[in-house]
């Protein structure tokens, strides 16, 4: 049986490769850090990881990862509600409710699984799910996987948002479901206007903090900081897979009763592994740290002006941001791969993103900042960019 769909895939692979849209994986044998060596030997500086904080490789998260391997041992066999719920769980639990602000917190393999099993448990046929069009492929899926009626509006487009709360005013229930911060270009939901609109329309928020979270906001509290709602949304998810240690985990904290229910019937929650001790206990120290100190926010958002200063003065067309995302724009697919190719040649690691990831006709490169970042190595970037750019004609 296997040949019929063996050509079948062998053609479908063909066509993503003529496509130019094929996905080669670049293999580094180095820890997650600002620079990394690849398999080749190159050492480059990286500028397209998600470490935003430079948590991946902090020697305190390694040690605490490694504490715990000797005081909870290696893996849990178990989902949570069987036998796989530790102290620790609940402890980082507590900790990212107290982060954000809310009553408590559950936690998943990954946000992924976060927004994939909120849906469901909470929304029926006669409710409303009302999505901003640029969130995220695990919401998306996550609705998909519920009975809810869904609106979407276009990006953070307000009056939209406005129209579609209308037409949904029929429904039992009505949420709101945004990214905090759009990933592709790095602009962040208007949280001010998303919750008067709820206050006025009657609807539940839920906000995906994973590219906000520890980012966003003086302290890094996301974007319920940055826009003085703290509390008063009801669903937060977030991952600690980004700027909270990146290594793997999420959760969705909010309201007690919502949270409560989740442990109930969240089917990735009951049906899906526990995260392994040391996992969790490295994001137990990360929580304390982040209470203590606000300084690798500060360095962050300190580079990230830094950068976007002198590539703006330099003569680079970025779109605006308010996170650690930066999109230099290009407009054309072709120049943004031999762009981000002759960056790597420079030392620089950046991606070129092109149709479908972004819009026809919005290809760019997305910079993503880091407080793991020198001012050494954001002046590296900035003169690879400006030579790189003069050579292709991007800037004069
Ligand atoms: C990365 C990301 C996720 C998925 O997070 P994981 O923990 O890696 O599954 C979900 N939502 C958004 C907005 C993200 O950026």
């Amino acid at each position: 049986m296997y040949g019929k769909l063996q050509e079948f895939l062998q053609q479908e692979l063909a066509a993503i490769r003529e496509a130019g849209l094929y996905k080669n994986e670049r293999i580094i044998v180095s820890p997650q850090n600002a620079e990394i060596e690849l398999e080749s030997g190159q050492k480059v500086l990286n500028f397209c990881a998600n470490n935003y904080l430079g948590l991946s490789d902090h020697p305190a998260l390694v040690q605490a990862a490694k504490d715990a391997l000797d005081s909870h041992g290696f893996g849990m066999s178990s989902v949570r509600f069987i036998c796989g719920t530790q102290d620790l769980h609940k402890t980082l639990e507590r900790k990212i409710a107290e982060f954000f602000g809310t009553d408590d917190t559950i936690l998943y393999a990954a946000a992924f699984d976060a927004n994939g099993g909120i849906f469901e448990p909470l929304f029926g046929e006669e409710d409303a799910i009302i999505s901003d069009a640029l969130n995220h492929a695990s919401i998306i899926d996550g609705v998909r996987l519920s009975k809810a009626k869904r609106y979407r509006y276009a990006n953070a487009d307000m009056d939209d948002l406005e129209a579609q709360l209308i037409a949904a005013q029929e429904q039992r229930f009505r949420i709101i479901v945004t990214d905090g911060v759009f990933s592709m270009d790095g602009n962040v939901a208007p949280m001010d206007k998303i919750n008067e609109l709820a206050h006025k329309y009657n609807a539940l928020v839920m906000v995906d903090e994973c590219h906000s979270a520890g980012v966003v906001g003086e302290t890094g509290r996301g974007v319920t900081e940055l826009f003085n709602i703290r509390g008063q949304v009801d669903v937060i998810t977030g991952t600690l897979g980004k700027a909270f240690g990146g290594a793997i985990g999420g959760f969705t904290t909010g309201r007690k009763e919502i949270i409560e229910l989740l442990r109930q019937r969240s089917r990735p929650y009951l049906f899906s592994n526990s995260l392994p001790p040391a996992v969790v206990n490295a994001g137990i120290k990360m929580f304390d740290m982040m209470s203590q100190t606000s300084e690798l926010q500060d360095k962050l958002h300190r580079n990230t002006e830094y950068f976007l200063e002198r590539m703006t003065a330099a003569g680079f067309d970025i779109k605006p941001t308010k996170s650690a995302i930066c999109a230099v724009m290009l407009y054309d697919a072709k120049l943004s791969q031999e762009m981000a190719a002759q960056l790597l040649n420079e030392g620089i690691y950046v991606i070129g993103f092109y149709y479908p990831v972004v819009p026809k006709g919005q290809a760019r490169i997305r910079v993503q900042l880091s407080a793991a970042h020198e001012t050494t190595h954001l002046d590296k970037a900035i003169a690879a960019f400006t030579k790189v750019g003069r050579a292709l004609g991007v800037i004069s």
